[in-house]
């Protein structure tokens, strides 16, 4: 095979390449589909239950809210007539702060901003103004109120719940206030923390101007995360779920909610990397349970490629066979068991045949006389080195027909040809089917007369000349012819020495007069 053949690729490559292909494909386009299946749902299943969750913890919240608001506004109550007294007043925070665990202090503030009671760790501030913002919106609003996160006189971040002092004849004589401590344990730390779980998801809470009041990064809360389109949207208001991404550029699947009684945003969310995972791992699977049939069916693909390829492969090969027969022969064998190759295998059997006959033309052709269909000189010449091969001795008739310039001259030269024809089918029909005929030349002939010694092989000569002798051409009557017998009897003889022979008795027969017949050594 040549190089640039073997450059070629192959059809089992091809065929398996396009399958391989086709294959991978399919798979990774049913793969994708089924990943962006997968993907959506998971998007909308972690949408919804971070937005149900939100709106659950909007809820709780609020009912913390409302049962600490509660507290405030029944002692707001219980201390207005005891205002002028420290030790009640003292009693009453003492009895607020222990009668749950919702602030991490209490304090009860004159309408002059002047601290009348404290519990115990702002004990110290007793007397003094507090200029706090709690403070300073609990007594221009003189309503309950939730404060946004500050830093107290005490160095805490917290924010205040308020609930105004009227005496009963509805002046307004300051606050009582819990704290709830950011960055300490409080109950709203409490009751937010409880619900964060461990899978990437994670909840904080913003106050009505966008500020973090609940974040599991203590170091964040008071920041301003207002530009949070989350926050912003909460700050409008509205509960719901988006995809986003939030403050530091992570791509988050977020539901909030609102707390309607604080104004306050509750947001949870979890990284979409995160809620993305499980898929992945189904895709490996997935994988993992297709690799095997996946190889089986690789190795089935194989072998039919090679199947497929197998009927031209040998097609190709047994044509390669420098003997036509041969390689027609194994062409014949080869199983084509499929229609193009068996429509190929008939195509290069037909196309061998019609070589074959083609050749087989051109070898009469190149042995045959056209005038006579006799042999001519090299035909003869087959013939003489088979016998020799074979050691079968023949006879030698040479002939010439006499005076046929005169023929020419009289009659023209197609009726010379045509003499010539007439002078082949007499010689036909003198002679058996294995005697050798050949036209030598212009009107000279020889006969091979195969088992033939020089008797019969003069017997048969003059039986001819007779013949010829009596025969009428048509057009220009009779004709005669000459011949000279020999004989090749010694397989160790050249052939050409018979001929010669035979020659010099034609000679010999011209001379003689012509119209006989002269056998080797009679000359
Ligand atoms: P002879 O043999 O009796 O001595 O006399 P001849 O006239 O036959 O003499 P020769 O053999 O010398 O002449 C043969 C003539 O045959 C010469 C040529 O013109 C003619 N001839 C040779 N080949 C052909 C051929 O194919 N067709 C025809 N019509 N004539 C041919
Ligand atoms: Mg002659
Ligand atoms: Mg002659």
């Amino acid at each position: 095979m040549s190089a640039t053949f073997s450059m070629r690729i192959h059809l089992r490559g091809l065929v398996l390449a396009l399958t391989v292909f086709s294959a991978i494909a399919a798979t990774a386009n049913a793969l994708y589909a089924s990943y962006c299946v997968q993907r959506d749902q998971l998007i909308a299943n972690t949408l919804e239950s971070n937005r149900v969750y939100a709106a659950k913890l909007a809820e709780s919240a609020a009912n913390f809210l409302k049962g600490a608001q509660q507290q405030l506004r029944y002692s707001a109550q219980h201390v207005v007539d005891s205002l002028g007294s420290p030790a009640a007043l003292e009693a009453e925070v003492s009895r607020v702060q222990e009668q749950s665990d919702s602030f991490n202090s209490v304090g009860i503030v004159g309408a002059d901003g002047v601290i009348l009671a404290a519990s115990q760790s702002f004990r110290g501030f007793l007397g003094a103004r507090v200029d706090s913002p709690g403070s300073r919106a609990a007594i221009q609003s003189r309503q309950a109120l939730v404060s946004p996160p500050y830093v107290s006189i005490a160095g805490n971040l917290l924010i205040t719940l308020s609930h105004p002092i009227y005496s009963r004849d509805g002046r307004y004589r300051g606050y009582i206030a819990g704290s709830i401590h950011l960055r300490n344990e409080s109950a709203l730390q409490e009751l937010l923390g409880r619900h964060h779980y461990q899978d990437g998801s994670y909840l904080y809470v913003v106050d009505r101007d966008g500020k973090l009041i609940y974040h599991i990064d203590p170091s964040r809360l008071g920041e301003d995360v207002s530009h949070n389109p989350v926050v912003a949207a909460v700050k409008q208001g509205e509960s719901g779920a988006r995809r986003l991404l939030n403050t530091k550029g992570v791509d988050m699947l977020a539901g909030y909610a609102v707390v309607t009684s604080s104004g306050w945003g509750i947001i949870a969310q979890r990284p979409t990397a995160v809620t993305l995972e499980p898929i992945q791992e189904l895709i490996w699977a997935l994988l993992g349970y297709a690799a095997p049939l996946a190889i089986a069916f690789l190795l089935a693909i194989w072998w039919c490629a090679r199947m497929i390829s197998l009927p031209l492969s040998q097609l190709a090969t047994n044509v390669e066979h420098h003997d036509v027969a041969v390689a027609m022969q194994r062409v014949r064998s080869v199983k084509a068991w499929y229609f193009e190759a068996e429509r190929l295998k008939h195509a290069v059997i037909w196309s061998f045949t019609s070589l074959q006959e083609k050749i087989g033309k051109l070898n009469l052709a190149s042995i045959t006389d056209p005038l006579t269909g006799l042999r001519n000189r090299r035909g003869m010449q087959d013939a003489v080195e088979q016998m020799r091969a074979s050691a079968i001795r023949y006879g030698v008739i040479a002939l010439d027909i006499d005076h046929f310039k005169n023929v020419n001259d009289t009659h023209g030269h197609s009726t010379g040809d045509e003499v010539i024809r007439h002078m082949a089918q007499i010689m036909r029909e003198c002679s058996r089917p294995a005697d050798v005929l050949c036209r030598n030349g212009g009107e000279e002939f020889l006969m091979l007369l195969p088992g033939a010694g020089l008797k019969e092989a003069g017997q048969v000569a003059e039986r001819l000349r007779k013949r010829v002798e009596a025969y009428r051409m048509p057009g220009i009557g009779g004709i005669t012819v000459s011949a000279g017998v020999a004989c090749w009897q010694d397989a160790g003889a050249e052939p050409a020495q018979a001929f010669a022979e035979a020659d010099a008795a034609l000679y010999a027969a011209k001379q003689g007069g012509r119209n006989r017949v002269v056998l080797q050594g009679q000359a």
